[in-house]
């Protein structure tokens, strides 16, 4: 099965083209929410991680207290390895199983730190959604009620958006309004129904910049 990675900086669509892509019945994998799952109340993930950075990322209720979480290890590369070297291996592994279950002509992995993480070996193409970094910014700030230096730090933290489009297979243009996005994902549809039906997906070089 061809594997799409979709992948872009915070902000710049990655949610809203899924979403089209399921609305298309192409199967969504999606990391952030296998992240999610895997830190809930009586994960073994949680207990470790309670272990590695203490009580003070837990919440009275037992739950993750997420933004403790992130203040340690944001400005923390040291703890930020300790918390990767605990999640990765899972999210790899479930993604793993969840690959092994689907029958379908091609799906979407949906990584949004898919350079960062070194996860480009898991998929035979890449699908960059992009925009500015000032229309990501104005975009997350009203999104999540962040201030505009948080973004800023939490961009300047992923890799950056030249970095992005030079290592695009695909590349969707997300600056105009949402109105056209569904029009051109199906383009982009059928673009990888074709491609799945070549016997190598990499061969098939062909590139859509929609
Ligand atoms: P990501 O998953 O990459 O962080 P989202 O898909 O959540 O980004 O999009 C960020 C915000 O911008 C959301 O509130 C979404 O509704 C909005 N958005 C996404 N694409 C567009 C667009 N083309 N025009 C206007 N708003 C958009």
């Amino acid at each position: 099965m061809l594997k799409i990675g979709l992948t872009g900086g915070i902000g710049c669509g990655k949610s809203t083209v899924a979403k089209i892509f399921e609305s298309l019945s192409v199967p969504v994998i999606d990391a952030d929410q296998i992240a999610h799952a895997l830190v809930a109340i009586g994960q073994p993930a949680l207990a470790q991680i309670e272990v590695a950075f203490g009580s003070i990322v837990i919440n009275p209720d037992g739950s993750l207290n997420r933004k403790a979480l992130r203040d340690i290890v944001f400005f923390d590369a040291e703890k930020k390895y300790t918390l990767d070297a605990i999640m990765h291996p899972l999210v790899y592994q479930t993604i793993t199983n969840q690959l092994e279950s689907l029958i379908a002509p091609y799906c979407i992995l949906a990584i949004p730190l898919l350079f960062e993480t070194e996860m480009t070996d898991f998929v035979d193409r890449i699908l960059v959604i992009d925009c500015p970094e000032g229309m990501q910014i104005e975009r997350v700030c009203r999104r999540d009620g962040l201030s505009v230096q948080m973004v800023e730090a939490i961009i300047a933290n992923q890799v950056s958006r030249s970095f992005r489009i030079a290592h695009a297979n695909d590349i969707i243009d997300n600056c105009a309004a949402e109105d056209g996005l569904a029009e051109r994902l199906k383009k982009l549809h059928n673009s990888y129904l074709s491609l799945s039906a070549c016997r190598d997906n990499r061969v098939c070089e062909q590139h859509n910049h929609l």
